[in-house]
């Protein structure tokens, strides 16, 4: 039912003073009557919560200024759909965008709190595995800085992802509890609660006027009630909403069985709806597969469109005005339900034709692909849909049809071909491939970065590619500038602002005014004495983590990432062992002396993952406590690595490790956070390292590997990969020394299957790479040694970072994609 438009003039809101002393009054008045503490008795987590709500207080006239203007001004909104929204601490971030980090550290002095601690205080919220919930993250805080009109839709999860230990070097997976404290920053809205059902059947119902409907009629029913968080844009440009679903049982239900007697029954049903939303997938790159998570992928797409679709309605009273008003991204597969969702309401709900109501679902999605691998992409079995969502699955079927139609009609398809573009997957088993679900459904197919869109438009989108020449297009992603240089490197920030003024912090392009400092010793020295000071406090945050001495003069040699294979930290060890064994072997040489520090969480059922991280940490033992190495190798595994971490560690990195199989990384975007604060790129030319190599140019990074055709063509060819690790003696040697227990004397033969993987297959071109590498970092080695030169590109990277940033991506997006307008 449409209902009352609502109108909004515009008054000028009131600002809540700036001053130290208004924030001062501020923060007592709000530990006293909000968060009822006696300042001489509150303890830090009193403080953090008054702080933010001094913040947020702040921020609520522009956050309600910017929804008005909306309103008014009848422009497009841009809403993000993504199961991973990976934001970390908000505060920092908050105050440093609305430019409030000067007066709020005052008043806290004032009061005798320390800023930073309560900062490092604050939960990290991590509803996200890895990249792609980072990506959402970065996204809506560019949106809100380009002044795009957007949300953010995701699931409140109540447990974020795992928290990391280590026992005897193995990762323990702990519960993540970043909503103990409670969380200052959301606001409940019981007000914006949507059912969203499950199961039942489907009925035909003929109307009055005798149009004949389906009509769904789930028999599991729960609430999605909404929880609203501010984001802010860089100088406060606009506020957006980051809307994220939790699920409750609906009361009615609840109260007939409590009234009954059944109090289990009732507890029972209530527990089960809270299922939903408890915890967080923590899976990286493989999806799921059970039965709960597609209840989380239709549970948050549900009330997302519920939403959607019914602030529309209540602005502009019709669905036609759909692609022109709103438009819907989603992120990955995940929300890719949607398509199917947003046909059934306007269908069923509404009673649009099929035809008119397929063009405006088809107006109004985007969909970004994030992978490419074929055992990677979701699909869910038919038989599961139909009992889950039967109605969704007529859908499917009847838009499948359409698709099957097209591709029959279009000369020189082949049956193969038309196989390739269908929804269904009829190999073993039939399931619904969510992949072309989001792709038929969608006006614009986009990937992350130029070699992953062009390796889809040849892979698994090939054939849809053909049916559908016009829809794929690449943007690649990017980060937020504000986050990952101004707040994590203030330093180094103000060493540009001092070289090169201050208008790079609007527009990172302008960094480029700092490439002809980069050959100034005197520039370079400020540069390094930053970088220095950086290195020096992530090694006291090592000693006090891991308890491990590092030299801050040593070369840092990081990398942090989720473990996975295809990542190849394996090659990176392999790399530790062979300079242990050369140092060894020769103590009369001039090493260069490093740091290698790793730091990621493995998937808990991913064996290999795990074995990985125990090899680390079995290395790491062997070297740092062997005296012939002299302290010229270190070896550390930073546990729980998350966004507040890598917050740290970015800034004190001088080489970045972004060594992924060519081919497999679909961007990354660890390696811009690295390339921004001036560390030194290794890797290979996959994902947006190709284009890094383009933008910092040859002389900068340090490319070394296999191409993508290579790695295709060598799992092509029948080659043993026996041969070429024989062709190595140094190769050998490490793999001898691994598989023979060397590292692992307690259990000898831990890692023999792992070294057993890259003789039998070497799926991950890790033994085929290796030389490669060993040579690459020999070349790192030689730049380090003439410390100027390695400033100068240190610098450079620096200078060339502009077009990494998510303001970029998301300008993109905005032209070509969402057709909206940015500041
Ligand atoms: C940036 C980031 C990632 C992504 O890193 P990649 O190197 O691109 O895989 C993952 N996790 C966290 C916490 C991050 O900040």
């Amino acid at each position: 039912m449409p209902q009352k438009p609502i109108v909004y003039d515009a008054p000028t809101p009131e600002r809540r003073a700036t001053t130290v002393e208004a924030i001062q009054a501020e923060i007592l008045e709000r530990l006293i009557y909000s968060v009822g503490k006696d300042p001489i008795v509150a303890r830090p987590h009193d403080w953090l919560r008054a702080t933010i709500l001094a913040v947020r207080d702040r921020i609520m006239d522009r956050w309600m200024e910017s929804s008005r203007e909306t309103w008014r001004t009848s422009h497009k909104r841009v809403y993000y759909l993504s199961l991973e929204f990976l934001i970390g601490r908000l505060m920092r971030d908050a105050m440093s965008n609305v430019g409030l980090m000067e007066p709020v550290q005052q008043a806290l002095k004032n009061l005798n709190v320390d800023l930073g601690d309560l900062i490092n205080m604050e939960p990290d919220a991590a509803l996200g595995n890895g990249g792609l919930g980072r990506l959402a993250a970065c996204f809506l805080e560019s949106m809100s800085s380009v002044g795009i009109p957007a949300y953010g839709y995701g699931i409140r999860y109540v447990h974020g992802l795992f928290r990391q230990e280590m026992s005897e070097g193995w990762q323990v997976e702990l519960p993540e509890d970043w909503l103990a404290h409670g969380n200052p920053w959301e606001f409940e809205r019981r007000e914006s609660a949507y059912e969203v059902g499950f199961g039942g059947h489907v009925e035909p119902v003929t109307d009055p006027d005798g149009e004949v409907r389906q009509e769904w009629q789930p028999n599991e029913h729960l609430l999605a009630v909404a929880y609203d968080t501010p984001i802010v844009g860089w100088r406060g440009a606009r506020v957006n909403t980051l809307r994220l679903w939790s699920a409750q049982p609906i009361d009615p239900i609840l109260l007939d069985k409590f009234n009954s007697g059944d109090h289990i029954g009732a507890l029972e049903e209530s527990s089960k709806a809270e299922a939903i939303t408890r915890v967080l997938y923590p899976a990286d790159s493989t999806p799921a597969g059970q039965e709960l998570r597609l209840r989380q992928e239709f549970f948050f797409s549900s009330a997302s469109l519920q939403d959607i679709v019914r602030r529309h309605l209540q602005q502009y009273g019709d669905l036609g005005s759909l692609p022109d008003k709103v438009a819907i991204q989603l992120n990955d597969t995940h929300p890719a339900i949607s398509v199917a969702e947003l046909m059934r309401i306007l269908i069923d709900e509404h009673g649009l034709k099929w035809d008119y109501a397929w063009k405006l679902t088809k107006g109004t999605f985007g969909y970004t692909n994030h992978t490419l691998l074929p055992e990677a992409l979701e699909s869910w079995p038919v038989a599961l849909l139909e009992r889950l969502l039967p109605r969704h699955m007529q859908i499917v079927y009847q838009i499948n049809a359409e698709v099957l139609t097209e591709a029959r009609t279009r000369v020189g398809f082949t049956d193969q071909q038309i196989a390739a573009v269908s929804l269904i997957d009829e190999n073993g088993g039939r399931r619904v491939r969510m992949g072309q679900l989001a792709f038929v459904g969608s006006h614009s197919i986009n990937g992350v970065s130029a070699l992953h869109t062009e390796l889809m438009k040849q892979t698994v989108f090939a054939d849809l590619h053909k049916l559908y020449p016009e829809r794929i297009n690449n943007k690649t992603n990017g980060i937020t500038p504000r986050r990952w240089l101004m707040q994590c490197n203030p330093s180094l920030t103000k060493l540009i602002s001092e070289r090169i003024g201050p208008d790079f912090l609007d527009d990172t392009d302008k960094l480029k005014g700092l490439l002809p400092s980069a050959e100034d010793p005197g520039f370079q020295q400020q540069f390094a004495a930053i970088k220095l000071e950086n290195k020096r406090r992530l090694a006291r945050l090592i000693k006090d983590r891991v308890n491990i001495t590092v030299s801050p003069e040593a070369l840092f040699d990081v990398q942090i990432k989720r473990i996975h294979e295809y990542k190849r930290q394996l090659l990176n060890v392999l790399h530790a062992v062979a300079l242990y064994d050369d140092i060894r072997a020769h103590p009369e040489r001039e090493w260069v002396p490093r740091v290698k520090i790793f730091a990621g969480k493995a998937a808990p059922s991913y064996w290999n993952a795990k074995l990985i991280i125990k090899l680390i940490n079995d290395v790491a033992r062997v070297i740092n406590n062997d005296p012939a190495v002299r302290g010229l190798l270190k070896v550390v595994f930073l546990p729980n690595y998350n966004v507040s971490l890598a917050e740290i560690i970015v800034p004190g990195a001088d080489l970045s490790e972004q060594i992924s199989t060519a081919g497999m990384e679909a961007s990354g975007t660890g390696n811009m956070k690295f390339m921004a604060n001036g560390a030194l790129t290794i890797g290979t030319m996959d994902g947006a390292n190709v284009e890094m190599h383009k933008e910092v140019g040859a002389d900068n990074i340090v490319i070394f590997g296999l191409s993508t055709e290579e790695v295709e063509e060598r799992r092509g060819r029948s080659e043993v990969p026996r041969s070429v690790i024989d062709a190595s003696p140094r190769l050998r040697e490490v793999l001898d020394s691994i598989a023979s227990g060397v590292f692992s004397p307690d259990d000898p033969h831990r890692y023999r299957d792992l070294v057993g993987g890259l003789y039998d297959h070497d799926w991950f071109m890790v033994a085929r790479d290796f030389d490669a590498y060993c040579a690459a970092q020999a070349k790192v080695d030689a730049i380090w040694r003439d410390r100027s030169k390695w400033n100068a590109i240190a610098i450079r990277n620096t200078a060339s970072v502009g077009f990494f940033s998510s303001d970029r991506t998301i300008r993109q997006y905005a032209a070509d994609i969402w057709n909206v307008p940015t500041a």
